[in-house]
């Protein structure tokens, strides 16, 4: 068959015609419901992807045809319609259709000057979009008979012929140049970064032109029914009278929509067509079951609607407008839930730079903990402590932070570390604190002598001077931003019930202190999943106690250095008991290495001899002979409690005297405790006996009769690997991804920040593994573990507490490997409650 001459596949948008948006887009899809609603859109024909398509191949459509459809004389104007409104396209062209006639008779109906603006206006965007000529010979002329004569004079100049009078000629231009324009490199980068497939196909939609010009009450607008940053119901928008498409948001002289003690309204303006714009937005919100933005023209006091546009938002204002969409019946529940984002939760639980203020950003690293705080910069623990003793907010900044900072940490209102990665100690003790704060900023050099730190372009800070951090961006800005506050309120406790209702598996929190656990229990945490023990022992009074225990030269002296330990550890997890109470309390036995709560100065060390009353040098060389090469391989987690029992001895008899108080008190927990870094089933064999045994003894001793669970930390391959043998011991496994991605790999997690960027860049690893879970290699032993200890046990409870534990993707990967629960740090709980229901749903 011989191929048509014209193409004439194009479809007048009406009710009942075939529009797909698959095929014409979302735009011409939106249009259509425009006119179900009946809204005074004016005519419009949508072309479908494959006409753009032969367009741009050089084929030709029937514009006459087009244009046929708008009556004689129409001027019409282009606009893109992809399938998905995030995708962008060519920019929309207005006028279509504009030539000497046509300005004739637009001088007589509307006015010289109008008629000739129009033109100017056409022939401008038809030079710079279409012929693609310098924009420099085109923009800044003036709208009048003047500018326009120049206009088509540079034309004719630039293109040796005069500026096209036919209008089918004119849309043919320009629907080429639109569907050439979608083809190009860099548009198919940016949308594709957006998302997009490779093949993503682009619709136009080609509209009569409803004038924002002339007599009467003539001009544009845009209005919305929502506030872009907080969601709140409230009118938006601005209304220009005698102006076309989005003028009224550029130009200076545009007034309010509502009425407004600042100025003129179109409120008062014209009072009836301001009614008729509330009946459309609630129609479009109601019927659309969306929040949307209108473009409308008003010519002589006639109202059109142009266009609708989902409403841009903010992650508070998605969610707000969600929820209030499902409470108003619009959309179901679960369709609010799946509408918001888990990871744009982070926003709303700490104060946020307000995207709408200045930006002076002075270094940048890796968001390590979302929210954003202003403070003085400090550079010690001790100067953060003073400071917050002083009231005044500090932003403590370290070349990294060490357990010894966790007091500093706790005085400042953010951190910054020069290196570091999204396990470092600064990153998971922030996120733990809801502390924002960024790692690895290794554009910074700090200088800690002069107290002071330099950027790489040679911006000094000194201790005191005031700065920003925002966590959620990784960039450390210069000075007092401007903030939002944090928005934990009705609607995002509604939207995370909601979503409560269809999860299926368990989200638990990680928490070290009774500030952590209360806020797992407000985010809903269903029990704590990892009680890191070791940050209990670093508080002034206990760090001594600590210490003597450590540098206790016989059994004796280091259980009468427990004994002390023991009321205040009891004390500890008590508080935990009762602040979580009837849920689930995991308790992993201390796991660091001892050299960790030694002084690293000299100062440190002679203090430390003073305390301890011994010579300097007897201590200096203890301490040295606790060093190791490889710490984090080295004497830790279960090995130690192998080597030094009494520790985990002293822990267990701890967790057991606290839980005989909550059977007493009516209120019985069942704690969990978890042996760390295990790597043999001996491990566990020797630390259960003696936890057995010390169990026994205190329900003997107190008369008490209770439970207790005791499980593994699977954190190292061989772990992953014996996980069968290892159940025969244990009730419960939790998977602790920190360090078995550490292991896995062979990277340390505090150090693989200062090459991670290179790695991601060079795509070697796909994503930072510490930060997305390998699901590959890591999540291989995993599958392994998992199978292997259920075939052991086969109520095995299955968990992961890793810092993977609060994303999306791990979530996901535990649930379909039939894991129990997931546990994360409690601000990443209300994340993962969500994350847990987009995949139930
Ligand atoms: C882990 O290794 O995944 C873990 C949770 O323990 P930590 O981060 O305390 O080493
Ligand atoms: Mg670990």
């Amino acid at each position: 068959m011989q191929k048509p001459e014209f193409l004439t596949d194009f479809t007048v948008i009406s009710p009942s015609a075939q529009i797909d948006p698959a095929r014409h887009g979302w735009r011409a899809k939106c249009l259509q419901r425009l006119v179900r609603l009946e809204l005074p859109v004016p005519e419009t024909v949508a072309l479908p992807a494959s006409t753009v398509r032969a367009i741009a191949a050089g084929q030709m459509v029937d514009c006459a045809g087009i244009l046929g459809h708008f009556g004689d004389v129409p001027l019409v104007s282009v606009r893109p319609s992809p399938e998905n409104p995030d995708w962008g396209g060519p920019a929309t062209i207005l006028n279509v259709g504009f030539n000497t006639a046509r300005h004739d008779h637009l001088a007589r109906t509307h006015g010289q000057a109008a008629a000739d603006a129009l033109y100017l206006r056409f022939v401008q965007g038809y030079a710079i979009h279409v012929a693609r000529l310098d924009p420099d010979t085109f923009e800044g002329l003036e709208p009048n008979a003047t500018g326009l004569r120049e206009a088509l004079r540079s034309f004719q100049q630039e293109m040796d012929e005069p500026f096209p009078e036919d209008p089918a000629r004119q849309l043919a231009d320009v629907l080429r140049s639109m569907s050439r324009a979608w083809e190009g490199t860099t548009a198919r980068l940016l949308r594709q970064a957006k998302g997009a497939p490779s093949e993503a196909a682009l619709g136009l939609v080609v509209q009569k032109m409803a004038q924002g010009i002339g007599q009467g009450i003539s001009g544009s607008g845009v209005i919305q029914f929502a506030d872009p940053i907080t969601g709140d119901p409230k009118v938006k928008g601005r209304y220009l009278g005698q102006s076309q498409g989005r003028d009224a948001l550029t130009k200076g002289d545009a007034i309010y929509l509502t009425r407004d003690p600042r100025g003129a309204s179109l409120e008062e303006l014209a009072p009836e067509v301001f009614a008729e714009l509330i009946r459309h937005g609630a129609a479009c919100r109601g019927r659309l079951r969306e929040e949307m933005q209108i473009e409308f023209t008003i010519e002589d006091g006639r109202l059109s609607v142009l266009d609708a546009v989902k409403v841009q938002r903010s992650a508070r204002a998605g969610l707000k407008i969600a929820v209030a969409l499902a409470k108003d019946g619009i959309i179901t529940q679960s369709e609010a839930v799946l509408r918001v984002e888990p990871r744009a939760l982070s926003e709303l639980l700490h104060p946020q730079v307000d995207p709408r203020g200045p930006r002076d950003v002075f270094a940048r690293g890796i968001a390590a903990s979302p929210g954003a705080a202003t403070g003085r910069i400090v550079f010690s623990s001790q100067a953060a402590q003073a400071s917050a003793s002083r009231g005044e907010p500090c932003i403590l900044v370290r070349r990294e932070t060490a357990p010894e900072d966790i007091r500093g940490m706790h005085s400042a209102v953010a951190v910054l570390t020069e290196r570091g990665g999204m396990t470092s100690h600064a990153a998971v003790i922030g996120r733990g604190l809801g502390l924002p704060c960024i790692v690895g900023a290794s554009d910074i050099r700090l200088d800690a002598k002069d107290r002071r730190l330099v950027t790489r372009d040679g911006r000094v800070f000194n201790e005191g001077d005031i700065i920003t951090i925002d966590g959620t961006t990784g960039e450390a800005l210069v000075g007092a931003a401007e903030m939002l506050p944090p928005a934990q309120d009705g609607a995002f406790r509604q939207l995370l019930a909601w979503a409560d209702e269809v999860r299926d598996i368990g989200i638990r929190a990680n928490a070290d202190t009774p500030a952590d656990a209360q806020t797992a229990r407000d985010f809903s945490a269903e029990g704590i999943g990892l009680c890191r023990t070791e940050h209990m022992f670093f508080d002034e009074d206990r760090l001594v106690v600590m210490r003597e225990m450590i540098f206790a030269d016989t059994s004796t002296d280091r259980a009468a250095a427990l004994a002390r330990l023991l009321p205040m550890q009891r004390a500890d997890f008590g508080q935990l008991f009762e602040i979580m109470r009837g849920l689930p309390v995991c308790i992993r036995l201390f796991d660091p290495p001892l050299h960790e709560f030694l002084p690293h100065s000299r100062e440190g060390l002679r203090e430390l001899a003073e305390a301890l009353d011994r010579p300097l040098s007897e201590v200096t060389r203890r301490a040295e002979a606790l060093a190791e090469f490889n710490p984090m391989l080295g004497m830790r987690g279960v090995r130690l409690g192998i080597v030094l029992p009494e520790i985990y001895d002293m822990q267990a008899r701890a967790i057991f005297e606290a839980t005989v108080e909550t059977v007493r008190a009516g209120d019985p927990v069942v704690p969990e405790i978890m042996i760390p870094l295990v790597s043999a089933r001996r491990e566990v064999e020797l630390v259960k006996t003696r936890i057995d045994a010390l169990a026994a003894a205190v329900r003997t001793k107190s008369g008490v009769s209770f439970d207790y669970r005791l499980g593994v930390m699977v954190e190292t391959p061989r772990a992953a690997l014996r996980a069968g043998e290892i159940a025969q011991h244990a009730s419960f496994l939790s998977f602790g991804t920190n360090d078995l991605t550490q292991m896995t790999y062979g990277l340390s997690r505090d150090d693989a920040g200062r090459f991670m960027n290179t790695y991601v860049q060079e795509g070697v690893f796909p994503e930072d593994p510490f930060h997305i879970l390998d699901v590959d290699g890591v999540g291989e032993l995993l599958l392994i573990g998992a199978e292997r200890g259920r075939k052991t046990r086969e109520k095995l409870t299955l968990s992961i507490c890793g810092e993977h534990g609060g994303n999306p993707e791990s979530i996901a990967f535990c649930r379909n490997a039939g894991f129990d629960y997931v546990s994360c740090s409690p601000y990443r709980v209300p994340q993962a409650r969500l994350a847990a229901a987009h995949l139930a749903l």
